[in-house]
Parts: C-alpha cells; sequence; structure tokens
C-alpha cells in the first residue's frame, strides 16, 4: 500500500486520512517534518543516475523535502528509442486492456490518497481543499478517458458507400508523445495528459515540472502498478530548457502535449517545426490567460465578492484559469469594492497543511520576484484597495492583494499568483469592455455577474474565451462536465476532459473494401 518504499528514506507513517483532531493533525505534522523521498528517472536500461537536486518545501525553505536526480541526456535519448520501440507492440493492444490500466490506476490513486496529499502539500504547497479536489480530477480523468476511449477506439465507423462495397474509418495511436505538465497542477493535468495518450495506443514520454518532479515519480510508479509497460510509459526529469527541448527536438517525437505558459509553447512549436526530415507533429498546448469577469449594476454584490475571492486568490492564484481583473460598473463599484475588502480581510495565508488555510505559498522564489515586482509598479501606478499581510515563515509567501486600474493596456502579461485588477466601467462602455478583453488575444476563462439575461447572452456570444461562467466562480472545471482550455493565446484545443480530447491522440485510418 505505501509505495513510498525504498523512495522513503525515512519511514515515517504519516496518514493524513486517520486525521480526525487537531492533536492528531500536530502529530502527523510533526511526523511530516522528518519524512523525505527520493526519485530518479524510469527509463528500462538507464544508466548512473545523473546530478542530485534536493526539494525544499515552499511553505518553509529550512525544511528538505526529498531528492531526485536529473535525468543524463544519453538517458533521455534512450528513453526516446524505447519508445520508438514499443510503440507498434502498444498501439495493437485491445482498447480494453489500456482501459483497463487506466480504471486500475484510479483505484490506485484512490489508495494512494494519502501519499499523494503529503507531496502535494510539502512538495507543491498545496491546501488540504486543493489536495482534494485535484486527486478527484486525477481520477476523474482516468476515468472518463478510460470510458471515451472504449467508445472511440478497436471498432470501425461504418461509413456511407455504394452497394457492393464498404468503408469503415479507424482510429489508432499516432507514436511516441511526449508529456510536459505544470507544476500547478503537478498530479491531476500530468496523470491526465497521460493517460489520454496512453489510452489512445501512444508511447509516452512524462517530463513534469522540475518544482514538483517527486509527485510526478511517485505517480509514475502507480501508472507502472496499473500494468502499463515500463517501455511505454517512461519518466524523465530535468529543466524544460535542456530535457525538455531535447525531446521535443527529436525526430522520433510523434506529439508533444503542454501546459505551461505561452512563451514556452511557442518555444516548442518552433522546435517540432525544425526538426529536419521528420513528420509534422502533434502540438496541443494549454497556455496562459488574462481572465477577466463583467459585473453590472444588476449583480448580486454578496455572490459576486465570494465568486471574486474564489476565482482570484484560492490555490494563490496559480491556476491559469484565475480570475485576473474584475470589470465592475461604476454604479456599484464602491459598494463592491468595500465588501471586496472585508472579504479578503476572513482569508487566512499560511502553513496548507492547515485546515484553517484557504491559500498557502507561490511556488518558487522566480514567482515570487515576478510578483513582488508587479506589485512595485502597480503601487507606483494603480491604486491599493487592500494587501493582506504576509505570514511570519521562511516560505515563498505572497499576500492577496487588490489594485484600481484604469484599463487593460497596463497589464503587460499574465501574473500568476493572488493578484486582482479592478476597472470601473459605465453602462454605456460594455461594448469597449469586451474589446478590450478579447484585444488581449487570451481566450482561456471568463466571468460575467448580471441578472439580465440579454446582457449575459450578448457578452457571452461576443467573448472569444474557451470556459464562460455565468454568475458563479471561474475555476475548478471538472471532467466531463466542463470541458476545458482556451483559445488564440491561451491554447490550442481541444479541452481537456471533454469528448474531443482523445480524437487528437489518434490517426485516422479508413479502410474501403470492395466485397
Ligand atoms: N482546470 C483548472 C480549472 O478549471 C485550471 C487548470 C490550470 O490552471 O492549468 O481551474
Amino acid at each position: 500500500r505505501d509505495i513510498f518504499g525504498a523512495n522513503r528514506l525515512n519511514s515515517n507513517g504519516v496518514n493524513l486520512g486517520d486525521i480526525h483532531t487537531v492533536n492528531q493533525l500536530t502529530t502527523n505534522i510533526a511526523a511530516q517534518e522528518q519524512a523525505t523521498y527520493h526519485a530518479t528517472s524510469l527509463i528500462p536500461g538507464a544508466g548512473t543516475p545523473g546530478e542530485l537536486q534536493q526539494v525544499f518545501s515552499p511553505a518553509d525553505l529550512t525544511r528538505c523535502i526529498g531528492s531526485y536526480n536529473l535525468t543524463r541526456s544519453e538517458d533521455t535519448d534512450l528513453a526516446i528509442e524505447n519508445a520508438h520501440q514499443a510503440f507498434a507492440g502498444w498501439r495493437d493492444t485491445r482498447v480494453d486492456l489500456r482501459a483497463d490500466c487506466l480504471l486500475k490506476l484510479a483505484d490506485l490513486l484512490e489508495q494512494h490518497r494519502d501519499n499523494l496529499i503529503y507531496l502535494l502539500q510539502n512538495e507543491a504547497g498545496k491546501t488540504l481543499a486543493d489536495c482534494i479536489a485535484e486527486l478527484r480530477e486525477a481520477v476523474d480523468f482516468c476515468r472518463y478517458y478510460a470510458d471515451q476511449a472504449r467508445g472511440l477506439c478497436g471498432h470501425g465507423e461504418k461509413m456511407p458507400g455504394p452497394t457492393g462495397e464498404s468503408n469503415y474509418l479507424y482510429h489508432q495511436g499516432k507514436g511516441v508523445f511526449v508529456c510536459i505538465s505544470p507544476w500547478n497542477f503537478p498530479l491531476a493535468i500530468y496523470t491526465g495528459q497521460i493517460v489520454a495518450a496512453l489510452v489512445t495506443g501512444n508511447c509516452v514520454i512524462a517530463k513534469p515540472a522540475e518544482q514538483t518532479s517527486l509527485i510526478g515519480h511517485y505517480t509514475a510508479q502507480l501508472i507502472h502498478q496499473a500494468g502499463i509497460p515500463e517501455a511505454v510509459f517512461q519518466l524523465v526529469l530535468g529543466p524544460g530548457s535542456q530535457t525538455g527541448n531535447q525531446l521535443c527536438q527529436s525526430q522520433r517525437i510523434t506529439g508533444v502535449v503542454f501546459t505551461g505558459s505561452t512563451q514556452t509553447a511557442q518555444i516548442i512549436n518552433l522546435n517540432l517545426a525544425n526538426r529536419k526530415n521528420a513528420a509534422i507533429a502533434t502540438l496541443i498546448a494549454e497556455t496562459g490567460g488574462q481572465n477577466c469577469l463583467i459585473a453590472d449594476s444588476s449583480c448580486l454584490p454578496e455572490q459576486l465578492v465570494k465568486d471574486v475571492i474564489n476565482s482570484a486568490f484560492l490555490s494563490a492564484g496559480q491556476r491559469c484559469s484565475a480570475l485576473r481583473v474584475l470589470f465592475i460598473q461604476q454604479d456599484v463599484a464602491d459598494k463592491v469594492i468595500d465588501m471586496l475588502k472585508g472579504a479578503m480581510d476572513e482569508l487566512n495565508i499560511g502553513d496548507p497543511r492547515l485546515f484553517s488555510t484557504d491559500l498557502g505559498p507561490v511556488i518558487d522564489a522566480k514567482a515570487l520576484n515576478i510578483l513582488q515586482r508587479h506589485d512595485q509598479r502597480m503601487s507606483a501606478e494603480a491604486q491599493a484597495i487592500k494587501t493582506l499581510a504576509e505570514p511570519d515563515m521562511n516560505g515563498h509567501f505572497f499576500a492577496p492583494r487588490a489594485y484600481e486600474i484604469k484599463g487593460l493596456e497596463i497589464l503587460e502579461q499574465e501574473i500568476f499568483g493572488p493578484f486582482l485588477h479592478v476597472v470601473r466601467f459605465r453602462a454605456n462602455e460594455l461594448d469597449q469592455v469586451i474589446d478590450a478583453i478579447n484585444d488581449t488575444g487570451y481566450g482561456l476563462t471568463t466571468g460575467i455577474h448580471s441578472r439580465i439575461d440579454d446582457t449575459i447572452e450578448y457578452v457571452i456570444s461576443r467573448i472569444q474565451a474557451g470556459n464562460c461562467y455565468i454568475n458563479r466562480n471561474m475555476i475548478g472545471a471538472v471532467v466531463g462536465v466542463q470541458p476545458f482550455g482556451g483559445m488564440g493565446l491561451s491554447g490550442t484545443g481541444p479541452k481537456a476532459g471533454g469528448p474531443g480530447y482523445l480524437r487528437q491522440f489518434m490517426t485516422e485510418k479508413t479502410i474501403t473494401n470492395n466485397i
């Protein structure tokens, strides 16, 4: 049940699932202080591991969570070769067998929830609520894609044709997919990318974000335990600028699934395009956003403020779906801003392992530095609404804050953290607001709060965004319920957790028979 096994240097029985009282919680946290985990690449035939990297909790920079070995470049090449060799065999396995592995993985993820939550909290700095939601999402991806794959693969789709001729359309795996996943959903997005590629008959080389290599490794072991052969799914560990680039420059790669910044997606695209004598690769990218919410004077302020708080500040604003800019109609702006200040005061920022914590740290020093620099700019150029106090902890903490700005022009890039911008608009300026949002070029999430059906319909029809939320928060898309993904600078599609996702991982084959 506990696959920390040999990877755990110090075997403390951390079991968050058994916590019922505050005393027990404290005891378990004490045990966590000691637990460490070690990760390496998973490549059959790999040589001696590369350079050792230590991992520290983003909430406490003195606490070492574990360590991992970087994958050496010759082993990355070996992983590509292994995957290439294993592809035809895996492509030709029955879809039922592949789908069963996903169902087994879903069960394993549930069974290993304590260790997964331990790693999510300690390596990624996630709150307990976020950990549980993320675990559920990972499980949902497995079960949803298993079900979708059974419907799509293995049997031909009968097409029309003249008498005496049969026409069938088949779907099959494309080849070797590289899955490059982000640190903000190191379990859910990581698992979702991988299982989508595997169940459709592709081999996978996964490169998790460096910041969350341990979670990536732990989950990778579960993927093997679920029955996926070692050469069909391999893990490499290292920075995008080296390991990621090397993978995307290989002729043997058929596709890349990437979630992260728009800029990195463009580099990947360039790398894939520059490969000599290689087939044109598939790129599935889910990237950033400049997500806005428009609230008119008919909105319910209490509901609006609650949804703004959740969308902008929970998960420390480190979701690509998170709210960055609230457009509020002038007539209700003062009232809403006042309520917003009060609601912000209720937020608890601190140790992600405590039940009372609403948001933990940001991921690393680089992320913190970008936020601090943006804050300096905003304090000179915008009007402060509220800044909370940072906790007295030795971690990468950035307290939630809100500024009033004149318009979107001042925001040069996506600000990935608990940072809200507020813009006032007049009733006759709705079109300008929509134009300004569309002109950012991003199109991930948008919100509208209004009680006027015509306004809602008008905004939704004109806004170019992948996910539009009406009178609710803008985060936490549910697999199979709210297919998630953007357009324009926000991504290529197809949407994760939606009925169109798996098709992109497969090539189509038409078989015509003159009977
Ligand atoms: N799917 C997540 C949500 O709906 C966001 C994913 C991301 O941040 O990349 O909140």
